[in-house]
């Protein structure tokens, strides 16, 4: 395993800390020395490999705490639940990994997956039968009877695409039991979820207080952390009341329970590039523009809590949700920095702390990676140019010059050029055909 100094190039620490030009020796896993300190010891070790970053950025590698590796930017639930195959949708996702760490990204954490075979994944990357970024994972998501965000399409007991329906006590019990058998670094609950007929009243929470705190005793009491998919004020309430570990989205919280997280300083990641991206892009996708509106509104609508949390230091951390159609691999994990600036009033190395140090909680590493300090583990970015003063230059491939994992400098050239394969999607029929003749009206 070699040794690299990085020399001459501006730093970005991932703690907040302003910008400052040093040296950073990395040695075997870790970052060992910073500054002149590094220099010195530098002269002593055989075989330093020695990088001039002149005009370019060191920084921590971003942590992407919300993509889901299995999907395949699928473009519906339909797709994921019925499409998608076991051995076929892991071997994608490690294609796919490498997208991410051309993007930067050298963690990340997959809140669940189809056949929950992003435990295999994890293990394959970890193992170095491939390259890849850090991966923490949940299994399936477990919902109750009600559901998740995909309505009827989820069947009222069993598993269906990522989720699975726990019913009752002994249920609940039983899966989070079997999930930290399986091998979960997490335990995901669908806290909040549609039913078509009461779609207009937004995500209801589907959780009795009793369940959530049952979730997080039995987890607890292994070891194992709880994320919860949470819109909606009863949902996060319920959720921080449980003791909840993470909580994605976040929104539609009253103030009352906007202090409870506070409070409980329970990390969160709102997850909100999937909404900014159609906000931004929708009217060229052909998003229906209520839709396009209601994205806007929670975005909008939850950025006084979101700025209320950071400033009492609650960690936010950026999730891409990465896998739709809508946020692609490779092509969003630095956005959501931009919607922490744009809507939430952060510096550009505010949000960068977000997506680093803020991050390393998602991989369960807090504290041994997502920064530039002594003991950290070498998890790099080298980016052309200084993205504290640009944002934008972290979602440009040029800009992406050098990515470490682990101390070793991963593979960037491009994947192998890939072709359909075959009943992975939803063919649609394309728009409704209407006769000119007939009146429709
Ligand atoms: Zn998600």
């Amino acid at each position: 395993m070699s040794s690299f100094l990085f020399q001459n190039g501006a730093v970005i620490n991932g703690a907040g800390d302003p910008v400052q030009t040093c040296s950073v020796l990395v040695e075997k896993d870790r970052i060992t020395e910073l500054g002149p300190q590094a220099d010195a010891r530098a002269m002593q070790l055989p075989g330093v490999q020695r990088l001039d970053l002149s005009g370019k950025t060191l920084m921590p590698g971003l942590i992407d705490a919300h993509c889901h590796l299995s999907f395949d930017d699928a473009s519906s639930n339909p797709e994921i639940f019925f499409q998608r195959r076991n051995a076929l949708s892991a071997i994608t996702a490690l294609y796919n990994a490498r997208k991410l760490l051309r993007a930067g990204v050298t963690g990340m954490l997959d809140p669940d997956s189809v056949f929950e075979n992003m435990v295999d994944v994890r293990d394959a990357l970890e193992a170095g039968l491939m390259q890849g970024p850090r991966i923490a994972c949940g299994c399936y998501a477990l919902i109750t009877g009600v559901g998740g965000t995909a309505g009827g399409l989820i069947r009222d007991a069993g598993v269906t695409g990522y989720y699975k329906v726990v019913n009752g006590r002994d249920e609940i019990v039983a899966e989070v039991r079997r999930q930290v058998k399986v091998g979960a670094d997490w335990i995901k609950v669908h806290v909040s979820g549609i039913a078509p007929r009461y779609a207009h009243l937004g995500e209801q929470c589907s959780w009795l207080q009793d369940e959530l705190d049952l979730i997080c005793h039995v987890a607890h009491d292994l070891g194992v952390p709880v994320m919860g998919h949470c819109r909606g004020d009863v949902a996060n309430r319920r959720a921080a009341l449980a003791g909840v570990d993470l909580i994605f989205h976040a929104t539609g919280m009253s103030a009352d329970t906007t202090g409870l997280l506070i409070e409980r300083k329970i990390p969160v990641c709102p997850a909100m590039t999937f909404q900014a991206n159609m906000i931004d892009f929708g009217a060229d996708l052909g998003t229906d523009p209520a839709l396009v509106k209601l994205f806007e509104r929670e975005i909008i609508d939850s950025a006084e809590n979101m700025q209320r949390l950071h400033r009492a230091g609650v960690p936010l951390l950026c999730g891409s949700e990465a896998g739709f159609s809508m946020v692609p691999y490779g092509h969003w994990h630095y956005r959501e920095m931009e919607v922490f600036m744009k809507y939430f009033g952060m510096s550009a190395l505010q949000a960068i702390q977000c997506a680093t140090q803020s991050g390393a909680i998602a991989l369960r590493m807090a504290g041994q990676t997502g920064e530039i300090a002594a003991g950290m583990k070498a998890d790099l970015l080298v980016v052309g140019g200084d993205p504290s003063l640009d944002i934008g230059l972290l979602g440009r491939s040029q800009a992406i010059e050098g990515v470490w994992v682990d101390g070793k400098p991963m593979d960037l050239s491009p994947p192998l050029p890939r072709r359909p394969i075959r009943g992975w999607s939803l063919p649609s029929m394309g728009k409704r055909l209407t006769n000119p003749h007939v009146l429709d009206a």
